[in-house]
């Protein structure tokens, strides 16, 4: 596009203007351009690179290179490779990077600003349905469609940093906290400096300071977490490693009760996002001023949120008088190991009921019931999908028992609540 005002003492903020004007008819395209986007092939065996491409997101050539000629492409790479370049790939940190660096280690002088499409994939598209391109369910890798065609998938990374970008920028006009939070929280550790300059991209700020991210947070998460959790847990935002887990357990919390899952790659990556959810949504401060737990840590409160019923059954009760039920929903709500015994007909499915959808609300954790009574437990699961809880059931014969054992899991929740 050429923009039609050529006066020449003002060329600079023409191209100045241009520029703008390249940006609103294609979104984040400037900043694409300084991004190259590689993807290597790796023999696992040896952990030697037996393929790469590096492409642009424009009509440069790309770099693509097989085993006999890896060393001129990655002379390529390094000649291209300036400080204001990106390196872009999907899971490029933990994979990528180490390869190529053990392989020239010159590169990492050069390449210190790269962006991780897996690792932005959780904070830009938290909720299911996820990115389409992305196997959440799997180990986060790219759903291309072929095998090992390097450049394909190098060309794939551009297309969903691309939705990331647009998906996080109307994050950010929806819920500008989270993603003020989620600048801060990405770009604590070393090398993030990609990462920056992402949500640069999508914000159009700098980064919050601590003081501002902080607040941000404590915005976001009201009526959302216990508020002491809330407080020890920024409390210890000092340590730069907590950055990224946190960013994933604000993102998963602001979808928290729908069906969306952490993917399993972030649990066994990043194994305090996990932790920090429990600890600001299940671990009950038990002050009686702290809204969330006097609300959501409470078995009456829980009975009442889930069934609709003011108190638990009268008879029978503890030694001090308190109704049995409430006693065992109470302690497993805790996370006590548990032996409950009760009378036939006393109610004893709301025991495991209570504290399985309160645990899955609070912390998306799948609770798995067994039971040998497999006409009763077929009529509760009927019950609680009729309620609009996802339920789902095995059920087995074991040879040797007349009665036959049954699982049923509650993996999630529905417009329940
Ligand atoms: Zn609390």
């Amino acid at each position: 596009m050429t923009f039609p005002y050529t006066h020449d003492h003002d060329r600079s903020s023409c191209r100045h203007v241009n520029e703008k004007l390249m940006h609103l008819a294609e979104p984040f395209q400037l900043f694409l351009q300084r991004c190259v986007s590689i993807d290597l092939e790796v023999d696992p065996a040896a952990a030697s690179i037996f393929a790469f491409a590096a492409v642009h997101d424009d009509a440069r050539p790309p770099i693509l290179a097989k085993k006999r000629d890896l060393v001129i492409a990655l002379d390529r790479l390094e000649a291209e490779a300036t400080d204001g370049v990106h390196l872009l790939g999907h899971n490029i940190l933990r994979h990528d990077l180490p390869h190529l660096f053990a392989m020239r280690p010159g590169l990492a002088n050069v390449l210190r600003s790269p962006i991780d499409t897996l690792w932005l994939n959780p904070l830009a598209f938290p909720r299911n349905p996820y990115h389409h391109l992305v196997k959440h369910y799997h180990d986060g890798r790219l759903q291309a469609g072929h095998v090992n065609n390097p450049e394909l998938d190098a060309r794939l990374v551009f297309q969903v940093l691309r939705n990331q970008l647009a998906a996080l920028r109307q994050q950010n006009a929806d819920q500008p906290d989270a993603v003020t939070a989620f600048h801060f929280l990405a770009t604590r550790m070393e090398n993030s400096v990609g990462f920056d300059a992402a949500f640069r991209e999508v914000r159009g700020v700098p980064a919050p300071d601590p003081l501002a991210a902080q607040k941000a947070i404590a915005r976001l998460m009201a009526g959302r977490a216990c508020e002491r959790r809330l407080e020890q847990t920024l409390n210890r935002l000092s340590n730069p490693q907590l950055g990224w887990p946190m960013a994933y357990a604000l993102s998963w919390i602001l979808v928290a009760g729908g069906d969306s899952v952490m993917p399993p790659w972030v649990r066994a990556q990043f194994r305090e996002a996990a932790l920090i959810v429990r600890h600001l949504r299940d671990a009950n401060c038990n002050g009686p001023d702290c809204a969330w737990c006097s609300e959501r840590n409470d078995p009456v409160r829980a009975l009442s949120r889930w069934f609709g019923f003011d108190a638990f059954r009268a008879e029978p009760v503890d030694d001090m008088g308190r109704p049995l039920q409430e006693r065992i929903v109470d302690e497993t709500m805790r996370g006590a190991s548990v032996l409950g015994i009760l009378p036939t007909g006393t109610g004893k499915s709301v025991c495991y009921q209570i504290p399985a959808l309160s645990k899955f609300d609070k912390t998306g954790a799948l609770t798995v019931v067994i039971s040998p009574l497999v006409a009763l437990m077929a009529d509760q699961v009927q019950g609680m999908a009729r309620a609009g809880v996802s339920i789902g059931h095995l059920q087995h014969a074991i040879p040797g028992l007349t009665s036959h054992a049954f699982c049923c899991f509650v993996p999630s929740l529905w417009g329940y609540g």
